[in-house]
């Protein structure tokens, strides 16, 4: 089987194979200009499934990754794949990443219907790599009904995640006094869900920052996009596993409502929108960065010649 035939691949990564999905993943994170044709070419042969797009976000130490392990191990107890895309905005190295260097899900990943992927996101535009929607894409053509996208709350990284998954969902220690650990506004605005962690080690802290978040939500404005009862803050353990089987429940149950009322299409259109813009700037800037007439430009520029204004207008019609 030649895996570098981009049609072969596709057909690979649609069958399950695993290792034909990593392989995959790489091309499409490669930053070599040269893999780009094969990446599209590979996209565009994929089948199209449908998964449900879980977004999950936290501080560092809140408790993200043992608790997409307990919820990962869950969700295969009742048949699902489950694949996880771990991107790290303060890393640069492929495999380098923080995410990637401590053992992590341990259980999860010994787990034929679990594919754990972390991924290098420094230098990237938006903090979060701009191949993760690509790597979801091979997830799911790959029959992972469900990708969860987790990311260190760092920069705009939550709301890059919130803005490329169905459901998002803020994952929090319990805060020991009155604040709101500083919980971005935008963050608090995107999330579906928050569940405060590692409620066994103080129950009444827990429900006291339960009750906190649920305060400010009320707050907020009521989105179109949400049912009753929604955005909606539960307490967990993924030590224990405590409530991490409603937290599941809820989100079945907002993705589903989304779904049957167009919700969820419109999102996703809204989404592959912004994409495309997205990708129109990035792939716009680098063909520009690429013309040698910048260089003498730039020569005028700095030595005073040329106001940077002129340069610029100058260099986007060269
Ligand atoms: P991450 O940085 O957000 O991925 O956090 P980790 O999953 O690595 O967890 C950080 C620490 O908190 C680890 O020592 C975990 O064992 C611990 N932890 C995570 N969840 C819980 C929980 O529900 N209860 C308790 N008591 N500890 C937890």
């Amino acid at each position: 089987m030649d895996l570098t035939d981009p049609q072969t691949l596709a057909r690979a990564v649609a069958e399950g194979d695993r290792r034909a999905l990593a392989r995959a993943i790489t091309l499409v994170e490669s930053a070599r200009e040269d893999h780009r044709p094969r990446a599209e070419a590979l996209l565009t042969a994929l089948p199209r499934r449908e998964a449900l797009r879980l977004g999950l976000s936290g501080t560092p130490g809140a408790g993200k990754s043992t608790l997409i392990e307990a919820l990962g191990m869950h969700l295969i107890g009742q048949g699902h794949r489950v694949a996880v895309l771990a991107v790290d905005p303060s890393s640069q190295r492929s495999g380098g990443s923080i995410l990637g260097d401590k053992t992590r899900m341990e259980l999860l990943s010994r787990e034929d219907a679990a594919f754990i992927r972390p991924s290098p996101a420094g230098g990237q535009l938006g903090g979060v790599a701009r191949r993760t929607r690509e790597a979801m894409m091979l997830c799911e053509a790959a029959g992972y009904g469900v990708v969860i996208v987790e990311t260190v709350g760092v920069g705009q990284s939550e709301t890059t995640v919130a803005d490329m998954t169905d459901v998002f969902a803020l994952v929090l220690a319990p805060h020991g006094g009155d604040d709101l650990q500083g919980v971005k506004r935008g963050v608090m605005e995107a999330a579906d869900l928050i569940l405060v962690n590692k409620a066994d080690r103080d129950p009444t802290a827990a429900t006291h920052t339960q009750a906190d978040y649920a305060a400010a939500l009320r707050l907020m404005r009521r989105r179109a996009q949400d049912p009753e009862g929604f955005p909606q803050v539960l307490k967990v353990s993924a030590l224990t596993g405590e409530g991490l089987g409603e937290a599941w429940v809820a989100v079945e149950a907002l993705w589903r409502w989304r779904r049957e009322t167009g919700h969820l299409e419109r999102t996703r259109a809204a989404q592959r929108l912004r994409w495309f813009e997205e990708e129109f700037v990035a792939q716009a800037l680098a063909r520009l960065g690429h013309d040698p007439r910048r260089g003498a430009l730039r020569a005028e520029v700095e030595a005073g010649r040329l106001s940077p204004p002129e340069a610029a207008r100058r260099a986007l019609e060269a």
